[in-house]
């Protein structure tokens, strides 16, 4: 079937995108899916930095790609061994397949999956196949999904199905920053109820983090970040506390408000090289 999708043909491009711009909305050519995979319409998808990290060269991948892997949407039709799926169900894709049988996988640690990863280094889904072809040319899956695009063919361990009355707007935001920041705190961290966090970094990740680190009962929860709006924003959904990462005593006032310092803190931004190159990313300027 043809359908539209946004593809990346070189990383590398200059800034600002909104002169360059890296991604074109191609007209593909999508297969039908195979054994263990889903034909999906993609309903919502969110951008990731992720995505900025594989356009920017920081994560370099074969070319060209179509981007996109935090989406969510609605399943279309269903491949040769499917059972548990049927048109119509609601669906978050995951940005790390997970075989079920490989080493990390059988020990419960599914983002750890090594089939998983190899294919997602090559670009195919978690079988090896592509599935989306421009002008002749074989585009790569970005992380097994493909999601900024109206359809996407999909492993079924690339997903996960989800109950029909959850905006699937909101469910997007399951495939990425909600599972990689809950569960940082979750399993990662195993925060137990009575216990203090502080995330670093309040994007998407980060936001998640604070919601995962309320929701496992932490008493304390600071946020910090650079900018007064997004700690706002944490403020309303629940941080006890902010403090601006930009004071010179940030750490001090950290440990000032919790007693000498936190359970667990959580690194959530992710750009301490950039702050050396603030050419690169203006909008994080470097703390003082
Ligand atoms: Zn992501
Ligand atoms: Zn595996």
């Amino acid at each position: 079937m043809k359908i539209r999708a946004a593809v990346l043909d070189r990383m590398g491009a200059e800034t600002p995108y909104a002169v360059s711009k890296p991604l074109r909305i191609a007209t593909a050519e999508l297969d039908g899916p195979g054994r263990g995979e889903i034909l999906v319409r993609i309903a919502a998808a969110g951008l990731c930095h992720s995505d900025l990290s594989v356009i920017n060269g920081d994560r370099p991948r074969p070319m060209p790609m179509a981007l996109g892997h935090e989406s969510a949407g609605v399943v279309e039709t269903v491949g040769e061994d499917v059972p548990d799926l049927v048109p119509g169900d609601h669906v978050v894709m995951v940005f790390m397949p997970s075989c079920g049988h490989c080493l990390p996988c059988a020990e419960g640690r599914p983002a750890l999956c090594e089939p998983g990863a190899a294919a997602n280094g090559a670009g195919t889904l978690l079988s090896g196949a592509r599935r989306l072809h421009c002008d002749g040319v074989e585009l790569n899956h970005h992380l097994g999904v493909s999601g900024f695009a109206e359809y996407a063919v999909v492993s079924r361990r690339s997903m996960v199905k989800i109950d029909r009355d959850l905006p699937l707007e909101e469910a997007a935001l399951f495939g990425c920053a909600v599972l990689t920041g809950v569960g940082a705190v979750v399993n990662t961290a195993g925060l137990r109820p009575g216990q203090t966090a502080a995330v670093i970094g309040l994007g998407g990740v980060g936001l998640a983090s604070v919601l995962g680190a309320l929701a496992s009962g932490a008493r304390q929860v600071v946020a910090i970040d650079l900018s007064d709006d997004k700690l706002g924003l944490a403020r309303q959904i629940g941080a006890t506390d902010t403090v601006n990462a930009r004071d010179p005593d940030a750490a001090e006032q950290v440990r000032g408000l919790t007693g000498g310092g936190v359970d667990f803190a959580f690194e959530m931004a992710g750009a301490s090289g950039r702050w050396s190159s603030p050419t690169r990313s203006p909008g994080a300027a470097a703390p003082p």
